[in-house]
């Protein structure tokens, strides 16, 4: 009796995946538009350990980006190593009403909280951190980089939560580099036919959130947000991307240069889309572009911010300061 060989099983896998991929019908579908590029905003301090560029500036806690409130990014800088036993950072400090996603890409940050979690995260590691209905963090170059000293790179999102879950229980996500799938992103070129084939593999997609042609990030997350690690290697080439209808969608450039839909975009620049329309061709202008793309279902849901706090209201705002003054109701300061 002949057997077969195992070998066989996960190369049936393999085709079916690339069968379901590339049979992804896009044609039919509508372009998305862009409305607005907000150019890289002048950058300022956070604590003395974070440089950052408010990327939405003024679009920041609207919500026309919503679920995304606000994204600070800390471009590469080099840090000497430091002297004394004291690291560059944020000391403690509250968040309630949403989530902070931290992303290194150079250097570490280490993190402690009110809730009894800690750790570091380093380069390609992410730290998704639901405040809900309340945490006191303290964030900091870790103890390792603050000796040593040396390039850092870092972002910070918030996404905000919807009200049924502003007030539930804080939960700690730390997500390693080895943990988020990175899957090939191929090029696409115009067939004799006019129909667009797929080409050589000139790019990645690291998956922190969501759904990429149906590789799952591990981010857990409360409403449906996508967020995207890309990196585009070669110079001049076109890339097809595919959202759901009626996100809000933006694509962030870290590094190198990109035409969104024909339109130029540099280093720290990001294209808000219409929330019409699926469809998204962005054309790499330089060799080794990084892109951070975010895309999610909007929370429609008036939005009260102040300082750390993101609610509803201007009460349940005034009610958050009271609760951080009396270190009450998720409140708790730690050593
Ligand atoms: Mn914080």
């Amino acid at each position: 009796m002949k057997h077969i060989p195992i070998k066989w099983i996960p190369l049936i896998v393999t085709t079916t995946r690339l069968v379901s991929s590339s049979a992804l019908n896009t044609h039919k579908m509508s372009q998305k538009s862009i409305k607005e590029i907000c150019r890289k905003p002048p950058a300022h301090w956070v604590g003395d350990g974070f440089h950052v560029f408010p990327v939405f500036a003024n679009k920041a806690f609207t919500s026309e980006l919503s679920p995304f409130l606000m994204f600070d990014y800390a471009a590469p800088k080099v840090f000497p190593p430091s002297t004394s036993s004291k690291r560059r950072g944020v000391g403690q400090h509250p968040h309630r009403g949403f989530e902070t996603v931290t992303i290194a890409f150079q250097g570490e940050v280490e993190h402690r909280d009110s809730t009894g979690n800690s750790g570091v995260i380093g380069p390609g590691d992410v730290q998704w951190m639901t405040a809900a209905k309340g945490i006191i963090h303290e964030e900091f170059h870790s103890t390792k980089f603050s000796a040593q000293g040396g390039p850092f790179e870092m972002c910070q999102l918030w996404v905000n939560l919807p009200s049924h879950k502003k007030m539930t229980e804080p939960r700690y996500q730390p997500i390693l580099n080895k943990d988020i799938p990175k899957v090939p992103l191929q090029s696409i070129s115009n067939g004799s036919d006019g129909d667009v084939c797929t080409d050589n593999e000139d790019g990645w997609v690291r998956v922190i959130a969501g759904d990429f042609n149906g590789t799952k990030g591990p981010a857990m997350t409360f409403t449906p947000v996508n967020l995207w690690d890309i990196g585009l290697t070669k110079k001049d080439k076109e890339f097809e991307l595919v959202f759901e209808e009626g996100h809000n969608t933006l694509v962030f450039v870290r590094r190198g240069s990109v035409e969104v839909q024909g339109k130029a975009l540099g280093l720290a620049d990001v294209a808000i889309m219409e929330k019409a329309g699926r469809k998204l061709t962005v054309k790499s202008t330089q060799e080794d572009t990084s892109l951070l793309i975010l895309s999610g279902e909007p929370i429609d849901e008036p939005i009260a911010a102040r300082g750390p706090f993101v609610m509803n209201t201007n009460s349940e705002l005034s009610e958050a300061m009271r609760d951080y003054q009396f270190g009450m109701n998720g409140f708790d300061h730690f050593d």
